[in-house]
């Protein structure tokens, strides 16, 4: 099954659009307005196996976090190459969206082409945006004015100390929770719709607000034992959305807000996109989060990545194909026995998506 993986992000959308092509899908593209680091188009593909008017969906996403989509991608081109359109009933369809972030995908960034985490990107910018009060204190040292030397020596002090005080579960609360006055920092949620998400809630305004059921499951990776795929749930007991999530998937559903996960509680998630674009479906929405290096060194990764962007490093140096490196294995797992983990466990959620949609 490592056939359906791939080593780019070019190889990857050629290898679900083939797929797509030979099911005789339907296809939606929308070409985003910059290129991936070869001078490659960027787009999210969307496909949708089954009827046109299934009052049930599940829609299955990669790459919301970028570099994260070798993973999600494998299995969406697996869907289709291994025919589960043949699984949907009359009343159910499944939606397959490739790439939610294709720019950070193509250039192997977790965050889009303005350093936005998409993922902390989806809050109303109307109301007030959420606070984080702690960050401002972590960030010079989060993003030291030089990678090298005394600065870097004194950044990792201060972290170390902030750990030592505070305690690492502080730490990642704090700096992945999302912030958003710290355009080159990390974990930043900007300031505005981004343009994934003007993308996608435009495609489920448009061909998802008639669907009476939503299942959303999005893939995800860096979080976690590797190869295991947890399902983080939203809400905690007695909110509809979780009671559904345990059902469908089990008694190992975890939540944020439960506090049993191995994410923190976040804002802006991609699933507010798609409820606000079809309020009248009933959502039940998951992260389907895949386990890949340990937490220190994924967070080491992001931190060096963004590095990168806010302070700059010439691309094609040594230290730039290094850090790019880190954030590939960091965010993909490469092996063989990592791929055949994560495809049968994402066949196993989605199938009891759609189980769970006709229960
Ligand atoms: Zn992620």
């Amino acid at each position: 099954m490592d056939r359906h993986f791939s080593d780019d992000y070019a190889g990857a959308r050629g290898k679900f659009l083939a797929a797509a092509e030979d099911a005789g899908a339907r296809l939606w593209q929308f070409a985003h307005p910059l290129k991936g680091p070869g001078g490659e188009a960027l787009g999210t593909d969307i496909v949708r196996l089954g009827a046109r008017d299934a009052r049930n969906v599940v829609v299955a996403g990669s790459a919301t976090h970028g570099v994260e989509g070798f993973c999600g991608s494998g299995c969406q081109t697996g869907f289709l190459r291994e025919n589960w359109a043949a699984r949907l009933n009359s009343d159910t369809a499944l939606v397959l969206v490739h790439a939610h972030n294709p720019h950070g995908f193509a250039h192997q960034r977790r965050v889009n082409e303005d350093n936005i985490d998409l993922n902390r990107n989806f809050i109303d910018f109307e109301a007030d945006r959420p606070e984080n009060p702690g960050y401002a204190e972590l960030h010079p040292s989060l993003v030291p004015e030089t990678w090298a030397g005394p600065a870097r020596e004194q950044a990792d002090a201060a972290i170390e100390s902030f750990k030592q005080r505070e305690g690492m579960k502080k730490f990642q609360q704090i700096t992945s929770r999302g912030q958003y006055d710290f355009p080159n920092g990390l974990f930043y949620g900007g300031r505005g719709a981004s343009w994934s998400r003007r993308t996608i809630e435009g495609f489920a305004r448009d061909c998802l607000s008639g669907a009476a059921r939503l299942a959303l499951v999005d893939f995800h990776t860096g979080l976690g034992p590797r190869g295991h795929g947890e399902v983080i749930g939203r809400g905690g007991p007695g909110e509809g959305q979780y009671e559904r999530a345990c059902a469908w998937y089990g008694d190992d559903v975890k939540s944020a807000a439960v506090g049993n996960s191995a994410s923190v509680r976040l804002s802006g998630t991609i699933d507010f996109g798609y409820r606000r674009a079809c309020p009248k479906a009933e959502t039940t929405a998951i992260t389907l989060e895949f386990g890949t290096r340990p937490l220190e060194e994924v967070h080491e990764a992001i931190r060096a990545d963004n590095w990168l962007y806010a302070r700059g490093g010439a691309e094609g140096s040594s230290h730039f194909n290094s850090i790019k490196q880190q954030m590939r294995t960091a965010f993909y797992g490469e092996d063989s026995q990592w791929k055949a983990d994560i495809w049968a466990r994402g066949q196993q959620i989605v199938a009891q998506a759609l189980a769970g949609l006709n229960g």
